[in-house]
């Protein structure tokens, strides 16, 4: 526990991820743009997800416009965001559950999140943090990678990660977690090679299952 504080307070120090991560910078913007935003993201770089949904914003940002866009014009317009043709589906069929079951406002609880197809567990967590200042742990890949290296858990899944981060996470990080984890992965504790030997917090980690380093 004393470790988890330690390396949390480093890497809040050190990364000024709130400046650095198109999530952190959107926190308690419009809720609508942070979720398409986020959908638009899976599987894609920050910065394209950035100019493209600055892109999609100017011509539709609420739930109306992007349902009156012809899919053609949509998937030209998300393009490339990549998999434009499932993601601009999922956009207009979030869109029009979100018009028809929630009067057009992107719903503030889990389970009616997760009761619109397209809305994984990852993604509601995204909204509820940064749209919603919830308290709750989005976990994406980096999330579930680095606590395992560390030794905090030890999972297979991200869901299983989230479970278990509950327990041992003191709650005032939750709402840091995702920004400063997920910036420390894409720029120090890379999946394949992790630049370890520059890392700020090399000494509190087991490096489990780090196979090659830099
Ligand atoms: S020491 Fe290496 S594996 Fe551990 S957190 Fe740092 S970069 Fe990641």
């Amino acid at each position: 526990m004393k470790d988890i504080s330690k390396v949390m307070q480093i890497l809040e120090k050190h990364l000024h991820y709130k400046k650095r991560t198109t999530l952190n910078r959107m926190r308690n913007t419009d809720p609508f743009k942070i979720l398409i935003s986020c959908l638009l993201s899976l599987r894609t770089k920050d910065n394209t997800t950035e100019s493209v949904s600055d892109k999609l914003f100017k011509i539709a940002s609420t739930p109306k416009q992007i349902l009156k866009l012809p899919i053609k014009r949509l998937e030209k317009i998300i393009f490339s965001a990549g998999h434009y043709k499932k993601k601009a589906r999922t956009l207009q069929h979030v869109s029009k559950e979100i018009l028809t079951r929630f009067k057009g406002k992107v719903p503030i609880t889990k389970e009616e999140l997760l009761s619109i197809k397209g809305i994984g567990p990852k993604t509601a967590n995204i909204v509820l943090c940064f749209a919603y200042n919830q308290i709750v742990l989005p976990i994406d890949t980096h999330c579930h990678r680095i606590p395992n290296r560390l030794g905090w858990v030890k999972t297979k899944t991200a869901e299983k990660t989230e479970k278990e981060l509950e327990k041992i996470l003191p709650k005032k990080y939750w709402l840091e977690f995702n920004g400063i984890f997920v910036l420390f992965g894409k720029t120090i504790c890379q999946p394949v090679s992790p630049f370890c030997s520059k890392c700020l917090i090399r000494k509190y980690c087991k490096r489990i299952g780090v196979k090659k380093s830099r």
